[in-house]
């Protein structure tokens, strides 16, 4: 044999070994087909976390799922509303442990904005030629082919129920082939996701052998537009501020007064016109100094498949900030945002007056480096640097007397901090492997270093101190969140082999 012919016969049969362990789309068709059932009925269980008996009835139900399939579940006390823990049997302390987190609970619905009878009855729909959705009998779902383009609709028919559901039939996979998982399982169902997760912190520091673990992955939040495989290591955390200019101690006349007593709102418009240059970057001084991004994290996200001018047509703007040289790049810094402007009355009650106070809120993106504290206090720098007096409350008569520019400054996290783990983690190229193993590195998966948005990772992630990725598994058009969610079934099955993926291959 040649060296060239056998380095391709290795190369082959590598491939075929890779392929023989990861679940092929058939054989997760079937498993999908398989669990449809117990996804319909696990939908049909109202799971609003405002109802405390709904969520244990979720528990109930889903512990069940998780004893019938061999996993040691236990229920972690919650004021009422129980998280779920499972883990495999007999863990080999030879193996990396992997702790899964997915959450039961569901957004609260408005059930008169649903196409469907009830947000709690799961329905089958499909798509007609004319773009509408139409619904079908769902029983087509439990034998026969199944269209990957057909959609369940219900409460968390896709955020968070369906990753579960998923999770549970790629065990059923593992089952049916005789295989042992290459990672030791551990699975956290967390039951008030939907309200920030105000408690996970509290139980898993109550549990910490317990959950003890060498990573974590979310599954949850959507994949990225174009369904490739995606992995997500980070988000941005959020925090808000408020901005207050004090003029005159009263509204004034603007005919006496106008040309005479400062106008605390075009004061204010000139104090927010400082913090911002007129391509939309921050101009407070420091306020990007923490970011550092590798070229290889620049390289990454631009191979992000983001069609940016059909995003700038659906927003409508001609041009985007100049944060960033791409939507992602522009995702990695911490952003100034005002959301709230107001002096005096408008509309019917608007007066002629020189105002005696505005004010603005502004909402503060953080980063892992970047936090509430380091953004709020260089912005209280700066607006000290334009010259102005800071005071607590309302300015006093002395104050007043002796400060030509008063003005007010408070700022606090909104409980949700920023996380963010490398993309070349051991952790990052793991879950990276399992997918490419699974679906082929051509396209490759789409990494997001960090997504805009804001979820509660870092509550999730801080007391057992592990890294983590974020490896989303439905549909990024499934309406989360809000009314008419739905899951499109190619991408459930597409989901049970990407957590075959990573039960399979070791940490
Ligand atoms: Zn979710």
């Amino acid at each position: 044999m040649t060296p060239r012919l056998s380095i391709a016969l290795c190369l082959s049969l590598a491939n075929v070994m890779a392929h023989a362990a990861s679940l092929q789309p058939d054989a997760a068709a079937r498993q999908a087909q398989a669990s449809y059932p117990e996804y319909m009925e696990l939908l049909s269980i109202p799971n609003d976390a405002i109802s405390p008996e709904d969520i244990r009835k979720n528990v109930a139900w889903l512990e069940a799922a998780f004893r019938k399939r061999g996993l040691v579940t236990q229920q972690l006390p919650n004021e009422g509303k129980p998280m779920l823990f499972a883990q495999w049997p007999d863990a080999d302390p030879r193996l990396k442990t992997v702790l899964f987190y997915m959450h039961l609970d569901g957004m609260p619905v408005l059930p008169e904005l649903w196409a469907q009878k009830s947000p709690w009855v799961p329905v089958l729909k499909r798509r007609t030629a004319a773009g509408a959705w139409e619904q079908i009998d769902s029983s087509q779902l439990f034998s026969g082919a199944v269209d990957p383009e057909w959609r369940v609709f219900g409460r968390s028919s896709a955020d968070d129920k369906a990753p579960i559901m998923m999770f549970l039939a790629a065990i059923d996979a593992l089952r049916a082939s005789g295989e042992k998982p290459a990672v030791n399982i551990k699975v956290v169902l967390d039951s008030e996701e939907e309200r920030g997760s105000p408690s996970i912190g509290k139980v898993m520091h109550a549990h910490l052998d317990l959950l003890r673990c060498d990573a974590i992955v979310i599954h949850d939040g959507p994949m990225h537009a174009t369904n490739r495989p995606t992995l997500v290591f980070g988000n941005r955390g959020a925090a808000n501020a408020k901005l207050t200019v004090y003029g005159a101690r009263i509204a004034l006349h603007s005919g006496y007064y106008g040309n005479y007593s400062p106008n605390p709102a075009q004061r204010l418009a000139r104090l927010l016109a400082s913090m911002k240059d007129d391509q939309g970057r921050v101009t407070v001084p420091g306020y990007y100094d923490h970011v550092k991004i590798a070229e290889a994290d620049r390289k990454i996200m631009a191979a992000v498949p983001d069609d940016e001018a059909a995003l700038q047509r659906r927003l409508g703007i001609a041009k985007p900030d100049a944060i960033g040289s791409n939507y992602q790049e522009s995702m990695q810094y911490p952003s100034l945002n005002v959301h709230v402007l107001g002096s005096a009355a408008i509309g019917d009650k608007a007066a002629n007056i020189v105002p005696d106070v505005a004010v603005a809120e502004l909402d503060l993106r953080t980063t892992p480096d970047s936090t509430a504290g380091y953004l709020g206090k260089r912005i209280e720098e700066h607006i000290r640097a334009q010259g102005y007096h800071l005071v607590e409350g309302m300015p006093t008569d002395e104050d007043r007397g002796r400060y030509e520019k008063l003005a007010g400054f408070s700022y606090q996290s909104e409980g949700a901090d920023a996380a963010g783990t490398p993309i070349d983690s051991a952790v990052g190229r793991w879950a990276y492997r399992a997918l490419t193993d699974t679906f082929g590195s051509n396209p490759e998966p789409v990494r997001i270093r960090m997504m805009g948005g804001t979820v509660p990772t870092a509550e999730i992630v801080e007391a057992l101190r592990v890294p983590f990725a974020i490896v989303p598994l439905v549909n990024a058009d499934n309406n989360q969140h809000t009314h008419n969610e739905s899951m499109r079934l190619g991408n459930y099955i597409g989901g049970i082999r990407a957590i075959h993926g990573l039960l399979t291959h070791p940490l």
